[in-house]
């Protein structure tokens, strides 16, 4: 099949394969998009094919070991990969609650760091990710939105906090059966390296993760929820609303991430189209400002007749430096300031939030606050050193 002169090539038709090299049968594919840096040494020394897949299957079935010891490679491999490293983060810092909540604050190879948050359940754990290093968005409650946006992380810098994770996960005996987005960044921004962590974490021979086991959180960015139904169909979709109405949403969310609700819900409803994963909404409940009864009737109205689990989350408060000193620029920002005098919601308020969404037939969870004293919510940790007890 010859192309026309500037054409793209032709799409193979039925019965026809695309030509792949044996270094790009899956494992090498998923190793390139994994660890880039890696398939160039392996391709640089003319290893085969085969290896790769040993290569890609220790890293995400032994993250506690690192090349010198994998003792399924050679060892002119190990020695060669060494170099490279196994991992693309260290653990700058963590900390323990009492209900066994950790929080890991992950250093990257050029020096930022993100946070990563193990959370228990009976013997299995769930792990929240990170997607990029601050967030773009800029969120008035949110401790990550106060310290702006530095980069997006890559792929395996995603599934490497899963990595970190699961070795302490088999030091405490628990199953890493859940992994979701919901730490600092917004995944829809990032994501080429969301869809190809995802890919590598529910690799089978690797973590082994399921699909449904895996959600992503967004502040609702309706381009991206379409894209990840197409290219996810079975990840769940975890959508962050905080507001019924534009008017209050655009305070809670300034700028120019903030969609439509109208937009928002329709690619909510696309998404449900495509996939049929019940949607979940995020809300976090400020004392006041999105809590009335009449904020409630507004969210169940958004909601009618949709397949939907409302999240109502206790708003964990600002550090009081990021509020002082927001992005670290030294700048005041008034948006952020008025988050001094934010408050949780008291709990008799919550309830009969849940109670009038519960009559509107729309199901209502109160989620328990995993590791509030280790300062567990999103980005508070990474603003707020001084509660992190060094490791070792
Ligand atoms: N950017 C994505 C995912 C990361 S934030 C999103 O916004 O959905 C994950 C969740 O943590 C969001 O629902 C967010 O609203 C919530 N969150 C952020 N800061 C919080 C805080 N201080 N207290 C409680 N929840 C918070
Ligand atoms: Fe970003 Fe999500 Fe925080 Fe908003 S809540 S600033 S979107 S991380």
């Amino acid at each position: 099949m010859t192309a026309l002169p500037g054409s793209l090539p032709a799409r193979p038709q039925a019965g026809e394969s695309e030509p792949v090299t044996p270094a790009l049968s899956t494992p090498g594919l998923l190793l390139k998009l994994y660890r880039p840096d890696l398939v160039r040494a392996l391709e640089a020394l003319d290893i085969p094919p085969y290896r790769y897949a040993q290569v890609l299957e220790h890293l995400l079935r032994h993250p506690d070991t690192p090349f010198s010891e994998a003792t399924s490679l050679p060892t002119e491999l190990r020695a060669a990969l060494a170099d490279l490293g196994h991992n693309t983060l260290e653990t700058a810092a963590h900390a323990v609650a009492a209900d066994g909540t950790t929080k890991f604050l992950c250093r990257t190879r050029d020096g930022h760091e993100v946070e990563c948050v193990f959370m228990p359940y009976g013997r299995r754990a769930t792990v929240c990710v990170s997607s990029q290093v601050g967030c773009p968005v800029g969120c008035v409650f949110c401790a990550t939105g106060g310290l702006g946006f530095r980069r997006d992380l890559s792929a395996a810098e995603i599934v490497d906090q899963v990595r970190l994770a699961a070795v302490a996960a088999a030091r405490t005996g628990h199953r890493l059966s859940n992994v979701v987005y919901m730490g600092m960044g917004e995944p829809l921004l990032n994501l080429p390296a969301v869809l190809a962590s995802i890919r590598l974490l529910t690799y089978p021979r690797g973590v082994g993760l399921s699909h449904r086991a895996l959600s992503v959180s967004t502040i609702g960015l309706p381009a991206g929820i379409r894209r990840l139904a197409r290219a996810e169909p079975q990840v769940n979709l975890a959508l962050s609303l905080h507001a019924a109405t534009d008017e209050l949403r655009r305070r809670l969310v300034p700028g120019r991430y903030c969609q439509p609700l109208a937009a928002v819900m329709a690619a909510a409803r696309d998404h449900f189209a495509l996939t049929h994963r019940k949607l979940l909404v995020e809300y976090v409940l400020l004392e006041g400002i999105n809590d009335s009864p009449e904020d409630a009737r507004n969210l169940a109205r958004l909601l009618k007749g949709m397949v939907v689990t409302v999240n109502l989350l206790p708003w964990n408060p600002l550090p009081r430096s990021l509020l002082r000193d927001p992005g670290g620029t030294g700048r005041p920002d008034s948006a952020r300031t008025a988050a001094l005098r934010f408050a949780p919601s008291p709990l008799a308020t919550v309830q009969t939030f849940a109670e009038i969404l519960r009559r509107a037939d729309i199901e209502a969870v109160m989620r328990r606050s995993k590791g509030a004293e280790i300062r567990a919510a999103c980005g508070q940790l990474a603003a707020d050193r001084g509660s992190y007890r060094a490791r070792g």
